[in-house]
Parts: C-alpha cells; sequence; structure tokens
C-alpha cells in the first residue's frame, strides 16, 4: 500500500480527537467516513465539525466552501459500512486495550486485506493493539494531537511488527493533509513527545514537594527565564493534575507528593476551579517574571536532553524528529536537542551525575548515549558536534535551525521556521537571518523572498521571553539582521499570509517589496508594552508611509488590516489567498529575469538616496547610471530591445 493509493478514509470515534481527525482529512480532500457507536454521538462530532469549519471560513482559512468539504464526509454506527471500502482506517476510540483489541480483530474481517490500520492511543503499546490481528505488519500509531485541527504534529509510530511499507505510507499520507509527521521507529511509552515532557512537569514537581522550590518559582523560571510558552504547574492544570498522575502512575515511576496530594484532595486544576493555582476564588496561574529567581532550570532541561539521549540512542528518533516534536507538540521556543548543545552536553552529563550522587536517585542517570557523546568530545555547539553536526558557516543553506532557506532557480526561498510561536523572531532567528543574508553567495541569485511558516503568521513579533532580564546596554544592540536584509544586493519580496505585527514588520520592511494575503494583519504593538519598536520601525514607517500615519501605527498601536495597508502603500498588493502564489511568482520573474546589476543600483541609489538631501541623492543617481553604462547587461537590453526579443541578463 502506497499512499498515492489511499482515497478514502474511516475513522473510528467522533470524539474529542476522532472528529478532529475526521475533518483535517476531510479538509485535505479525502472522502471520510467517521463512525462511534450510538447515532447521537456521530451527529455530535458532525456538528463539532461543521461549527469548526464555520469558523474557519469566517476567517478565510479554507480554500473552498465549508459544505463541500462536509460533502466528503460519511457518517455511520455501522463498522463494517464505514471500513468496506477504506484504505486507511484510523481508530480513535477510548483508551482501552481489550475494546481496541475488539476494534481491530473486526477490522481484520471487514477491511480490505492491504487496507492500512492506524491507532491514536496515546498511551496503549502499538504492538499490543496489533496482536488482535493477522497482519500486524500493516498496523501503526498515527498519533494526533490536540485539537487536530489546530495542531501540526503527527507522531507516526511503528509496533514491533510494522513494515516500513505501512510506515512511509501512513507518513506520506500524514504529508499529504498538510501535517508534520515525526518517525518514532520504535514503540516506547509516551513516544516521542510525551517522554519528554515527563520530567519537564516531573522534575519540579519533586522539588516543590522536597521544599526545593515553590510553585511560582519553577513556572515564573520556565516561562520568563527559559521561554518555554507555559509553566510546569500551570500546564498541569489546564491538561488535568489526574490525566499526568495516571500516566506517571501506569508507567510505574514513583509520583511525587504534591501530585498525590492534589489528586487526593480532587482539586485537579482548571476543570475542578482549582488545582496548584486557584482559578475560581483567585487569580489563576498569577506568578510574575521577577518570581522565578534561584530556581534551577538546569536540573529540568538536564532530565529533558537525557530522555532526548535515550531517544536518539536507541534509535527511537532521529534529533531532529525530537526537535520538530517538542516545538510543534509542545510549543517548545526551540528543540530540546539544539538546546542541550548549547548548554553543552558536559554541562548536562555533569548535573546529572551530581544529583545522581546527590540524592541516589536513579532518574538522574545519564543515559550512555549522552555519556558516549560527551567522551567522544561532542559536547554542541561550540565544539562543532553534539546532537548535531555544526559546520563552519560556509554552506550557507545548511545548518539553520530557526529558519529554512534554498536556492531554487535563482531565487533564494527564506522560510521562518517557528510556527508554534506564530514565528516570532528570537535572537537566535534574527542571528540566522543575519548569517544567512550576509554569507549566501549573491552571484547564485537573483532575488529573494521570506515568508512565515505555518499558516497564522508571517511573523507575530519579537520573542520577549527573556526581555526583563537583558541589560539595557544590551538591549540597545540593535541585531544587525534588518539592516542586512535592507542592505542586501538583490530584491527581497516579504509573503505576508497572517499576522506580520511588531519585529514582524519591523522585518518587513526592511524587504524592498511586501504582498499581502486579505487576511493579514499588521501593526506595531510595542507601545502597549511601554517601548518602541527597536529593529528600525519608527523610521522605516516614516519614510514608507510619512509621518501621519507612521505615528498613528506607533503611538496607537493598533492593527490594521490588509486592505488598509494596501492603501496607505505598506504593501504592494492585497491579494485574496487564492491569489497569493501566483501575484508573488509575477513579482519573482520580474525580479529573476531583470538584470542583476541594474536593481542592484537601483536598490541601493534609492535606500541610500532617501538618507541624504535631493542634491547629493541625484548625484548618486548619475553616479549610478554612468556606472551601469558600461556594463554588458545594459548592451545585452539595448540590443534585445532593438530585436525586439526578451533580454538575457547576465550581470556583468
Ligand atoms: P473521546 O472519549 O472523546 O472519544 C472516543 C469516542 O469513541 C467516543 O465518542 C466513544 O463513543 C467512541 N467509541 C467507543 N467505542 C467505539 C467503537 N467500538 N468504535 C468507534 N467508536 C467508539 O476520546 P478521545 O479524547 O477522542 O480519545 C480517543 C483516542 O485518542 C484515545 O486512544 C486517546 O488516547 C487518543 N488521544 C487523545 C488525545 C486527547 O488529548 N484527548 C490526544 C491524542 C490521542
Amino acid at each position: 500500500m502506497a499512499y498515492e493509493d489511499i482515497d478514502r478514509v474511516a475513522v473510528l470515534g467522533a470524539g474529542n480527537m476522532g472528529h478532529g481527525i475526521t475533518e483535517v482529512t476531510a479538509m485535505a480532500g479525502y472522502d471520510v467516513a467517521m463512525r462511534d457507536i450510538e447515532a447521537e454521538l456521530v451527529e455530535d462530532g458532525y456538528e463539532q465539525i461543521a461549527w469548526s469549519l464555520e469558523k474557519l471560513e469566517e476567517k478565510d482559512l479554507l480554500d473552498e466552501p465549508a459544505d463541500a468539504i462536509l460533502d466528503r464526509i460519511d457518517t455511520t454506527t455501522d463498522l463494517e459500512e464505514a471500513v468496506a471500502d477504506a484504505d486507511l482506517v484510523i481508530e480513535a476510540a477510548p483508551e482501552n486495550l481489550d475494546l481496541k483489541h475488539d476494534i481491530f480483530g473486526d477490522l481484520e474481517a471487514y477491511c480490505d486485506e492491504d487496507a492500512l490500520l492506524a491507532t491514536n492511543t496515546s498511551s496503549l503499546p502499538i504492538t499490543d493493539i496489533a496482536q488482535a490481528i493477522d497482519t500486524p505488519e500493516r498496523v501503526l500509531g498515527l498519533h494526533f494531537f490536540n485539537p487536530p485541527v489546530k495542531m501540526d504534529l503527527v507522531e507516526v509510530i511503528y509496533g514491533e511488527e510494522t513494515s516500513d511499507e505501512a510506515a512511509d505510507a501512513g507518513y506520506e499520507w500524514v504529508e499529504s493533509i498538510g501535517k508534520t509527521p515525526i518517525y518514532v521507529r520504535k514503540d516506547v511509552r509516551g513516544f516521542v513527545v510525551n517522554t519528554i515532557v515527563g520530567p519537564f512537569g516531573g522534575e519540579p514537581a519533586w522539588m516543590v514537594s522536597n521544599g526545593e522550590a515553590t510553585i511560582r518559582q519553577a513556572d515564573a523560571a520556565m516561562v520568563h527565564r527559559r521561554g518555554y510558552p507555559m509553566g510546569p504547574f500551570e500546564l498541569a492544570d489546564l491538561t488535568g493534575i489526574d490525566v499526568g498522575y495516571h500516566v506517571r502512575k501506569e508507567g510505574g515511576g514513583d509520583i511525587p507528593p504534591i501530585i498525590e496530594e492534589q489528586v487526593e484532595a480532587e482539586e485537579l486544576g482548571r476543570k475542578t476551579g482549582k488545582g496548584y493555582y486557584d482559578y475560581e476564588g483567585g487569580d489563576g496561574a498569577d506568578y510574575e517574571p521577577g518570581d522565578g529567581e534561584g530556581f534551577d532550570t538546569l536540573r529540568v532541561e538536564a532530565r529533558m536532553i537525557n530522555r532526548a539521549a535515550s531517544l536518539v540512542g536507541e534509535d527511537v528518533a532521529t534529533p531532529d524528529a525530537v526537535d520538530t516534536g517538542v516545538q510543534l507538540g509542545l510549543g517548545f521556543p526551540e528543540g530540546i536537542c539544539r538546546r542541550g548543545d548549547k548548554i553543552g552536553l558536559d554541562r548536562v552529563l555533569e548535573k546529572l551525575e551530581t544529583l545522581r550522587e546527590e540524592t541516589d536517585d536513579d532518574r538522574f542517570e545519564p543515559h550512555p548515549y549522552l555519556v558516549e557523546l560527551v567522551e567522544d568530545g561532542k559536547t554542541g555547539e561550540d565544539a562543532g558536534a553534539g546532537f548535531y553536526e555544526y559546520d563552519d558557516g560556509d554552506g550557507a543553506l545548511e545548518g539553520y535551525h530557526h529558519l529554512n532557506a534554498e536556492i531554487e532557480d535563482r531565487v533564494l526561498r527564506v522560510e521562518l521556521d517557528r510556527p508554534s510561536r506564530m514565528n516570532a523572531l528570537s535572537a537566535d532567528l534574527l542571528a540566522e537571518i543575519d548569517e544567512l543574508f550576509s554569507s549566501v553567495d549573491v552571484d547564485e541569485i537573483r532575488c529573494a523572498t521570506i515568508e512565515g511558516a505555518g499558516d497564522r503568521a508571517f511573523s507575530a513579533g519579537a520573542d520577549i521571553t527573556g526581555f526583563g532580564s537583558l541589560e539595557p546596554t544590551d538591549a540597545m544592540d540593535v541585531t544587525p539582521a534588518f539592516e542586512t536584509v535592507h542592505d542586501f544586493p538583490r530584491p527581497v519580496v516579504a509573503k505576508i499570509d497572517g499576522y506580520c505585527l511588531g519585529a514582524g514588520l519591523e522585518l518587513a520592511l526592511a524587504c524592498d517589496l511586501r504582498i499581502a494575503t486579505e487576511r493579514s494583519a499588521f501593526g506595531a504593538p510595542e507601545i502597549g508594552l511601554g517601548l518602541i519598536p527597536g529593529g528600525g520601525g519608527t523610521q522605516r514607517l516614516m519614510r514608507v508611509l510619512g509621518e501621519t500615519r507612521a505615528k498613528e501605527l506607533v503611538f496607537r498601536g493598533n492593527h490594521i488590516d490588509a486592505d488598509r495597508a494596501e492603501e496607505w502603500g505598506l504593501v504592494n498588493r492585497t491579494v485574496s489567498r487564492g491569489e497569493f502564489d501566483e501575484t508573488v511568482a509575477e513579482f519573482v520573474d520580474d525580479l529573476r529575469s531583470g538584470p542583476p546589476i541594474g536593481l542592484n543600483v537601483a536598490k541601493k541609489v534609492m535606500n541610500e538616496g532617501s538618507e541624504v538631501g535631493l542634491e547629493a541623492a541625484l548625484a548618486m543617481e548619475s553616479q549610478g547610471f554612468g556606472l551601469l553604462l558600461s556594463t554588458e547587461d545594459v548592451m545585452e537590453g539595448t540590443a534585445a530591445f532593438a530585436e525586439d526579443r526578451e533580454p538575457e541578463f547576465e550581470g556583468r
């Protein structure tokens, strides 16, 4: 079975996950049958899909009418009817092994013999589920995250018997619905994402239980000092403290007393109004940035990095898969392997060894792969290798972690790749933009485009985590990235689809041309934080929009929509999402086939001319004009004009 052969999909279960998986499958153009055990349950699921599609349609996020998508969904309570013609079945029934055995037993009877059979289980071994049937090689895990419509990640999990063919078909199918798959090559408890998140919640819970830290201290430190989207206790309150309790219990490990106490008191988090924080009588997760002082964040991260080492060392997942998993599945600000390489794996190992000795607890036992890396001198980025290999920067398009860059047909295409953070510009991402635009071989390219990954934002701003702890003098060292893009000798086009705010807007302004979709929103919200744009925004907005409009944006801090942005001249074109790629391609085609030196000189004299008086600017222009007269491109341009053909500019 190859994924190209998958036309019809059946989803078993119309609950939380089942209806979401059905929705994203139908959105991708597949016919889906959704089955639950009672008519009312299937109807509920279908209504939730209809509601969700309506919301997406309102936000212009669908490529076709919601009704056309709904038309591809059949609902039924009859298992045989649901799966008889299915090429892929995804089981999303309750987490109970006996029940899943029954279901898979029935699937063997009713399905085509080469249908791919997937389970969405979070915690049961795929191998155990596959035992129910005689063809376990076609059973795999496709672990979606909640809610499937929003969460991009899907873990593709091998059971012991799963064939490569089945896993590959599952992987490619996940890509075909626009989600990001990662391979989990062995059937380990927690797969990748939950393996890493275990110590994120568990270690702070031990520290608080032992009186070594407080709840607010741990949450504030992990969020404000280390950039995690939520504190460990805040997260537990959101997912339900009992949920984590049961997972730990099934895992067979000791449970931190503080978790046990909460469960006994039935204070389970938001859903009961009270957990680690009080959501009814109190203000919820009310920690402040300054509360995090003195908390040992390395202790928590060392344990997560040790777990990552176990996954990589035991060939469960590659460092890339682990890092993609935690970024997309947990919203981590960067991959955990990457973070280990930055901290230094020798420091991580030392931390674990010290804690192991002090506490005599196995949970700090360093994994042999971590020990091996350190013994081989692979201690991380500074050493040139760790989980990853680091080159010395001359392979310009390799080695970027926060952006993707490729040169295709003489166009440098750059994608800001932090979709879980709406492509917020962190110091690392800005450093990579600077590095890329400074080191790329300009002779190889004619123009560049910058866009955001995911489907929500070009870039929603600066990643201000950790801002509070910056020394004012350090903060005044404005990143050179914006200037590097602005001064880049080739035209740069910003492709804006979604939020373009704060530092994201400043990056777009550093580009030469901006093309936006209708749903995009623009703004400089810094003033709301008591700040001003710090990446050239105040000055470039003045030059691009003029004082009246620039001051409105900066002073009021409000968003403007894409139509107004076009009216104001902030963007060159605003188009529907359907016309977006084509419009950008038309611009890029002109830039790509234009004379490289001519465009470079035009960009330079127009940029620099706006900084000086008219007389000096005119002098620059004539100098540029004179310089171009001696180029071969001008001869080619004039010859082509005389011969009535398209010029072929060589950049000479
Ligand atoms: P849920 O309780 O919301 O939905 C399960 C649905 O399956 C119910 O509507 C139930 O009536 C139906 N069902 C029961 N027996 C069935 C059968 N024989 N055939 C078809 N449907 C049947 O549960 P959920 O949260 O959607 O979880 C479903 C699966 O997804 C579980 O294995 C869970 O571990 C996994 N999962 C859940 C999450 C999450 O965050 N909720 C995330 C990832 C994976």
